[in-house]
């Protein structure tokens, strides 16, 4: 179905796009965060304006884990829907491959927790088909970091 079609449902339709990273630590954990619908997903947010998506993506893991990263490459993007406020919102999130560089994980106020979790774990507490999809791209690039 095209979005336009969507758009001539229920909801006006807004246009989103964020960045995020998949932060990984010692080529043996990766960085999560749990969102406010308490689910483990990657630290992401908002492009600004004026800003890259790299820029987004680095800046985002830093407010919502404290984490300092470098970024390795690039992995994909993800799209989804959701409603909020009446309003239908298609985003869009651009993924980076992360290198971990300093940090202890701490939560910001606009997420529930954030911690480093082994691979094998990670993979099980993903729940979001796209995550899904980007850990998987980055599980294979895990030679680069
Ligand atoms: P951002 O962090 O980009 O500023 P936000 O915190 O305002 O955005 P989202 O994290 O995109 O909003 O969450 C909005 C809705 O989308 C929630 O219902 C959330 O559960 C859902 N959602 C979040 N991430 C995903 C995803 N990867 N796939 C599908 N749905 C998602």
């Amino acid at each position: 179905m095209s979005t336009n079609k969507r758009s001539k449902g229920k909801y006006p339709l807004r246009r989103e796009y964020s960045a995020g990273g998949v932060v990984i630590k010692d080529k043996s954990e990766v960085l999560l965060i749990k969102n406010p619908s308490n689910i483990w997903t990657f630290p992401k947010g908002h492009i600004e304006k004026g800003e890259t998506k790299e820029q987004a993506a680095l800046r985002e893991v830093k407010e919502e884990t404290n984490i300092d990263a470098e970024i390795v490459d690039y992995l994909g993007e993800i799209s989804y829907f959701f409603i909020w406020q009446g309003v239908k919102v298609y985003k869009t999130v651009y993924f980076y491959l992360m290198r971990y560089v300093a940090g202890i994980p701490v939560p910001s106020w606009e997420v529930k927790d954030a911690r480093f979790f082994p691979l094998e774990k990670a993979t099980k507490l993903l729940k979001y088909k796209g995550d899904k999809e980007i850990f998987n791209k980055a599980l294979e690039k895990l030679d680069l970091l």
